[in-house]
Formats: C-alpha cells, sequence, structure tokens
C-alpha cells in the first residue's frame, strides 16, 4: 500500500500536539513535573514534524537538519522526564548528543548525506529511549502497571530506532530524506503515528497508577506516625482474623500512653509528637509477620497477631513497655512517670467483629490502668 508521506507527517503534527495538549492538561490537575517534560517533548514533535513538511517546499536546511533534531530534542526531553519520574540524575555526558547533532552540518553534500543524517538521527534517538526504558526497570521498588507499559514501549520504540539506523549501513537501501523516499521512512513514518499515540497514553497511565497508590497510601495511613489508620485496619483485619483457629490463636494488644498530657504539658505538643512517633517506630521493629499495627487516636494504638502464644503477647508487650519507660524518662522526664499500659485479648475463634475485639481489649487496658499503670493485662480466651 503507498503512503503518501506528506500526509502521515500532518497526522503526526496532529497526534502529537494533542498528546502534548494532554499531558500538558493532566499536569495541571497533578503538578509532576514529568509530565511537563513529556508535554514539552511532544509539542517540540508537532513543531519538528511540521516543519519537515517544508521539504516538498525545497526548505531542506530546515525540512531535514532542524526537524530531526527537534525529534532528538523531543526524545531527550522524554527520558528528562522518566529521569524525574524514577528521581534519577542523568550524566552531563548526554550533553555530547547535541555536539553529535551539530557536527551534522560538516557533513558534505552528496549520495551518502541522507544515510548519514538517518544513522546519527536514529542513534541519538535510539540512544535517549532505550536510556529512559531502562531507568523505568524495577530496582528494588516494584514498578506500578503504568510504568511498566511504558518501560516496554519504549523499548519496543527504542529498538525500531535501531534497526532503523542498520538499515543506513545496508548497502543499496534507498533512503532519501529530501523526498521522503525509501521503505523505511515510510514505515518510520506509521512507526511514529503509533509510538506518539501509545508513548503518550502509558505516560499518563505511569502517572495516574503512582497518583493512586499514593492517594490509596495517605487514605490508609496516621499521617504523623505513618502506621495504619482505624479505617484501614477495618479494612485488613477481617483476613487475618478469619485464619485464626485452636491451631493458630490471635491475639489483640491494646496500648495506651500513661500520663501522655504530662509530656505535652512540660514539653509541648511537638515533644508529644515526638514521643508518639517514637513509640510507633518501636512497635513496627518488634512486629512479626501476618500482624497488623495501628494508631486508633490520640496515645492509642493496637497490634493485632494472626498466629501467637500467650507467652509471645505477654513477652512483646514487655519488651514495648520497657523500650518505651527508658526512652521517656530519658528525653522527657516527668513528675509521673510516662509508661505504657497495655490490655491483650488471646482468642481462639474469629471475634463477631474487630470492634467487639476492641472492647475487649478496652476493658483489659482499664484493668492496667486501675491496677497502677505500667503494667500488661492479658485475657486469655483459649482456655
Ligand atoms: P492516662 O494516663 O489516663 O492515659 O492519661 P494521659 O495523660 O495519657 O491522657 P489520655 O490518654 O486520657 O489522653 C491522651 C492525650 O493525648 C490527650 C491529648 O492531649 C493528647 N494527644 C492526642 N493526640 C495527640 C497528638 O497527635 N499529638 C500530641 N502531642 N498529643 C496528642
Ligand atoms: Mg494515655
Amino acid at each position: 500500500m503507498p503512503l503518501d508521506p506528506l500526509t502521515m507527517l500532518t497526522i503526526s503534527v496532529a497526534l502529537a500536539a494533542a498528546a502534548a495538549l494532554y499531558l500538558a492538561i493532566e499536569w495541571r490537575s497533578i503538578r509532576e513535573p514529568s509530565l511537563l517534560f513529556w508535554s514539552a517533548g511532544f509539542a517540540t514533535i508537532t513543531v519538528g514534524s511540521t516543519l519537515a513538511l517544508l521539504r516538498s517546499s525545497g526548505f531542506l536546511f530546515i525540512g531535514i537538519w532542524f526537524a530531526n533534531g527537534l525529534l532528538v530534542i523531543a526524545h531527550f526531553l522524554f527520558l528528562l522526564g522518566v529521569a524525574r519520574f524514577t528521581q534519577t540524575r542523568l550524566s552531563r555526558v548526554w550533553a555530547l548528543m547535541f555536539i553529535a547533532w551539530l557536527a551534522m552540518l560538516l557533513v558534505p553534500d552528496g549520495p551518502t548525506w541522507s544515510k548519514v543524517m538517518l544513522l546519527v538521527n536514529s542513534l541519538l534517538v535510539a540512544l535517549s529511549t532505550l536510556r529512559a526504558s531502562f531507568l523505568l526497570r524495577p530496582h528494588g521498588k516494584s514498578l506500578s502497571v503504568g510504568a511498566v507499559q511504558l518501560r516496554y514501549v519504549l523499548l519496543a520504540h527504542g529498538v525500531f530506532y535501531v534497526a532503523k539506523a542498520l538499515t543506513a549501513v545496508i548497502p543499496g537501501t534507498l533512503i532519501d530524506l529530501a523526498a521522503l523516499r525509501g521503505a523505511i521512512i515510510q514505515i518510520s513514518l506509521v512507526e511514529g503515528v503509533m509510538a506518539i499515540m501509545l508513548i503518550a497514553l502509558s505516560m499518563t497511565g505511569t502517572e495516574r497508577y503512582r497518583r493512586e497508590k499514593q492517594i490509596a497510601h495517605l487514605a490508609a495511613r496516621d499521617p504523623l506516625t505513618a502506621l495504619y489508620n482505624r479505617r484501614a485496619l477495618e479494612v485488613r483485619a477481617p483476613r487475618l482474623l478469619e485464619d485464626v483457629s485452636s491451631t493458630r490463636p490471635g491475639a489483640l494488644l491494646l496500648i495506651d500512653i500513661d500520663n501522655f498530657k504530662l509530656v505535652n504539658d512540660l514539653y509541648g505538643h511537638t515533644a508529644g509528637d515526638r514521643l508518639l512517633i517514637a513509640l510507633s517506630e518501636m512497635i513496627r521493629a518488634v512486629l512479626p509477620e501476618a500482624s497488623l499495627a495501628a494508631r486508633l487516636g490520640g496515645d492509642e494504638f493496637v497490634i493485632l497477631l494472626g498466629n501467637a502464644t500467650k507467652e509471645q503477647v505477654v513477652s512483646l508487650g514487655n519488651t514495648l513497655r520497657e523500650q518505651f519507660q527508658q526512652t521517656a524518662t530519658q528525653t522527657f522526664p516527668t513528675p509521673e512517670p510516662v509508661t505504657l499500659s497495655i490490655g491483650a485479648d488471646l482468642f481462639d475463634q474469629p471475634p463477631a467483629s474487630l470492634a467487639a475485639l476492641i472492647e475487649q481489649g478496652d476493658a483489659a487496658l482499664y484493668a492496667s490502668k486501675r491496677g497502677g499503670r505500667n503494667s500488661i493485662r492479658l485475657v486469655d480466651r483459649t482456655l
């Protein structure tokens, strides 16, 4: 099927402009800088492809050298956006790309001119694109679905440009940049249209997935300690509690700081906050697998264990109590000791509800407070 290169270029101009606008609007709502880089990349492609249309009117310098240079810049902007997204610093060596492109001005006119242009242009585009794809590889953290899509779209685009560069060194291949003739140029125009669509789509997906994850994280966490909040605990507890049986007893520890108000009154609210954070870190450090911890509010915390023994619960509670007492007395000495009271509940049947379980823990906690504080009270319901 003969493809009219000018029509393909015009479609590219329209699509790239739409992508630039779409990503810019996306940036207005979520303010992620990478979206701006990507939008600028597509805006650059819009200008470059428009200039490429001028080849047919005989403006070869602007239509080829300038237009293809803009394509290189656009891919570099994509790379900058990915670097921003993955919080990576790019080496200054990348500036050599632009020097390489300037050097193209020195290539003498002649039969090989088009081939050298295509070779260097394709390699520079491939370099930026493959580097961006490589930055998106999972390292330590798992990638969101959106980022994985972008990674493979960029990889495919980069590999295509490597292949395109190789065609320039195969003897006898027809490459005529001025007249946009030659199979590889035609195929490249089609690939360009597809790449614009897929890259733009996966770029928005990448940011959206990350945004959704951030929002879900914020909604589930207590902002001060980053432990789960009550709502998140209510969502996650049923799965842990349904596995409870006589061979896998569950346990709840309800923790409240004793005389915590004294820290606020004597050292200020910020000092109180620091102590709450210190306690949350102690809790995180002792938390076994298959367990949940949350801040219920104020100075009250809860730990849910999925597979516990009486000894384990008492030992865990006492470790926290001792560590906390030591930290509190050293950092914020008070007339009345600032310690932990813990109410614990061991059970071998799934409870009616989390609320009912917390109520039982509350009764044990109250008993611990009434008994003089700085202690753990355990109700063993497995007997
Ligand atoms: P008790 O020994 O009976 O537990 O008394 P308490 O002084 O620890 O006070 P109580 O548990 O009744 O109340 C908790 C206090 O914690 C009330 C409030 O001033 C304080 N508080 C609640 N949330 C925060 C917070 O986010 N930061 C700080 N600094 N203080 C808080
Ligand atoms: Mg308290």
